[in-house]
């Protein structure tokens, strides 16, 4: 029987044999839980071993109900653990988990926060894991809204433009000014317009997205 179907099989019936049941040693259970859940993102594997360790740790006949029937509930921003008629010491690992996952880049697991990219959803992301999906927007952004960013036909600073590429658009302004193209920081339609087609070249540079399509 695999370790799935000692899983599914588990609620059937009182005297059904736990997931956990199946393995001589600890290391044997964790490994059990790490093949069932395998779909844990890949930041939050070794948090998710953790703490079916610690839960394995405080494994009593009275909470093997709970532990047999674990699920973790993972979201862009939490790894939460449901268990059915669990106790303060088990709802009590289940919360330290999720408090860490909130502060655990999800696709690296370095320390990360969550971020905003669209109006529904965090994602929990360190600022390298982060980076190509914020430069990858703001491209986009600059693509799509050039009105909103060349007010008047001219960009007059770096504030104009999202925040991930100010640097950027302060070197390129200063480099056009050095080399007597324009006369002072700031860009007309036209120069956003060369910079943003460049820009959009390199967007294909990026690794892939890690946002999953809603
Ligand atoms: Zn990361």
């Amino acid at each position: 029987m695999s370790a799935q179907d000692a899983m599914s099989s588990d609620t059937a019936t009182e005297s059904s044999t736990y997931w956990f049941e199946y393995a001589a040693t600890t290391e044997d259970a964790i490994t059990i839980a790490m093949n069932i859940y395998g779909a844990v993102p890949p930041g939050w594997q070794r948090l998710w071993r953790d703490t079916v360790r610690q839960l394995l740790a405080v494994r009593t006949p009275a909470r093997e109900r709970s532990l047999g029937n674990l699920l973790p509930d993972f979201d862009t921003d939490s790894l939460d653990v449901t268990m059915p008629f669990a106790d303060r010491v088990m709802l009590g690992i289940a919360r330290r988990c999720t408090q860490r996952s909130r502060c655990t880049c999800r696709q690296c697991g370095r320390p990360g926060r969550p971020r905003w990219f669209n109006a529904h959803e965090a994602m929990v992301l360190c600022p390298r894991c982060a980076a190509p999906e914020l430069l990858r927007r703001a491209i986009d952004d600059l693509v799509r809204y050039p009105g909103l960013i060349a007010v008047g036909g001219c960009v007059d600073g770096p504030e104009r433009v999202p925040e991930v590429l100010r640097r950027a658009f302060r070197r390129r302004a200063e480099y056009l000014v050095a080399n007597g193209t324009l006369s002072e920081p700031s860009m007309k339609r036209s120069t956003l317009d060369a910079w943003t087609r460049e820009l959009k070249c390199l967007q294909r540079f990026l690794p892939p997205s890690c946002i999953p399509v809603p």
